[in-house]
């Protein structure tokens, strides 16, 4: 299956047809995307193509993308939070800023 099977297939059966396809991304408004990525999860029903949100790209390719060029997991982080630092400027400062006024109960040792 190639990538334009995957996303006219996905956009069929979920009833979201999209404003306009631009290589992986999938336009629901005009500045709204999911992307149509390779997918090697070898789950039930994969088809081998997999609709992500922007804001998961990097951790699709790390953890269920093609071999062949999958980032590492410090690069996957890294340009998801990219992502969002781009869509939502200063996201990061203002959730440090939260977390120091009142700080979750955040595990800093692997849980179990
Ligand atoms: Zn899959």
């Amino acid at each position: 299956m190639i990538r334009e099977e995957f996303i006219s297939g996905y956009c069929e059966r979920s009833d979201m047809p999209p404003v306009r396809v631009e290589g992986e991304r999938v336009y629901w408004t005009d500045e709204d995307y999911w992307c149509a990525l390779p997918c090697s999860c070898e789950k039930e029903g994969c088809d081998g193509w997999a609709m992500i949100p922007p804001s998961g790209r990097g951790w699709h390719l790390y953890s269920s993308g093609p071999e062949e060029g999958r980032p590492s997991y410090e690069e996957a982080i890294a340009a998801d939070m990219a992502w969002m630092e781009a869509k939502h400027p200063g996201i990061r400062a203002l959730a440090r800023k939260v977390r120091a006024a009142s700080p979750l109960p955040v595990p800093t040792e692997p849980i179990g």
